[in-house]
């Protein structure tokens, strides 16, 4: 069999083992590894790293540990606005919606925009009607409130702070990267933002260059972090382009971005990023992230903290 491979994350930040439950710590754990299975198990099977990526997140979106489809936070007006981006390496094709509210899986109404729209890129309302069209899954505001997201907000609602989902009892933006066995790579993310961000507000995870990119001749890459850094550090596009026109490793690339450039100029979060030869990068300049990875020369982990 060809090489294979997928990595993902479900958030960067402030993730500390003294402030962390064995019961939490198993349950998250679990649930990167599910979703891990998922992802790796498709492409055994055969299929494409878009499948693999899309059902990846999808699994991840489901599950309300993680700030992104069910589990997302709250914006400064008490709603719920997601964001994500899917590309393919292979033909640098890509989806992507901003500001959707409602939508059970954005990850795959982000597919539907690339595969379907003559566009890449919908939000708001009008993502929200193209989606109606497609038939997708909608939910309503019962199945993405929890408790303790809200909590959350109303510890910050009233003040201009926004913040990261990941203190030590928040956890971030989740995302994957895949190798199939025909050697086309693959990156999606998805997120609910930060907690108390403005209503409209735009995170990196939607752009494509800041927090998403695949492109077959160099990397897949999908981020957490601090979005308005990530944005203006166009990171997933910066590493693409240190391999493509410098000759860096996809090791020495990400860490650069991520440990030096991004560090220097106080972006806080990570990514996770691969390449067609199966090699794979879950880098961080934070205290953890929640990851996962599996490849087929037999390397795989699940891991949170530094
Ligand atoms: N990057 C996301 C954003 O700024 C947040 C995160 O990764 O947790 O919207």
């Amino acid at each position: 069999m060809r090489k294979i491979a997928l990595a993902l994350h479900g958030g960067a930040g402030t993730i500390l083992k003294s402030t962390m439950t064995p019961e939490k710590e198993i349950a998250y754990k679990t649930a990167l590894d599910e979703a891990l299975n998922i992802g790796y198990s498709a492409l055994e099977k055969g299929a494409s790293s878009l499948d693999a990526v899309e059902a990846t997140v999808m699994s991840l979106e489901n599950c309300p540990l993680f700030n992104a489809g069910k589990g997302s936070v709250f914006t400064n007006a008490g709603s719920h606005e997601m964001d994500a981006a899917i590309m393919t390496g292979k033909d640098l094709m890509a989806g992507a919606v901003a500001g959707i509210s409602g939508v059970k899986n954005p990850v795959h109404l982000a597919r539907m925009i690339m595969e379907k729209s003559e566009h890449v890129m919908l939000s708001g309302v009008g993502a929200a009607e193209f989606a109606k069209l497609l038939k997708l899954d909608f939910e309503n505001e019962d199945y993405f409130f929890n408790q303790f997201r809200y909590d959350q907000f109303l510890e910050i609602r009233d003040t201009d702070k926004f913040q990261l989902d990941h203190t030590e009892k928040k956890f971030g933006t989740v995302g994957a990267v895949a190798l199939d066995q025909n050697g086309n790579i693959a990156a999606a993310t998805s997120t609910g933002g930060m907690t108390n961000k403005r209503f409209n507000r735009v995170g990196d995870s939607p752009i494509i260059g800041a927090g998403t990119y695949a492109n077959n001749n160099t990397c897949a890459i999908s981020c957490t972090g601090h979005g308005e850094f990530f944005i203006r550090a166009v990171v997933a596009y910066d590493i693409s382009c240190l391999i493509e026109y410098k000759g860096l490793s996809l090791t020495e690339a990400c860490e650069f971005v991520v440990n030096d450039k991004l560090k220097k100029f106080g972006g806080e979060g990570g990514l996770v990023a691969l390449n067609t030869n199966g090699d794979c990068v879950l880098a961080f300049n934070s205290d953890g992230m929640y990851r996962a990875w599996k490849t087929s020369e037999n390397k795989k982990g699940v891991e949170i903290y530094r």
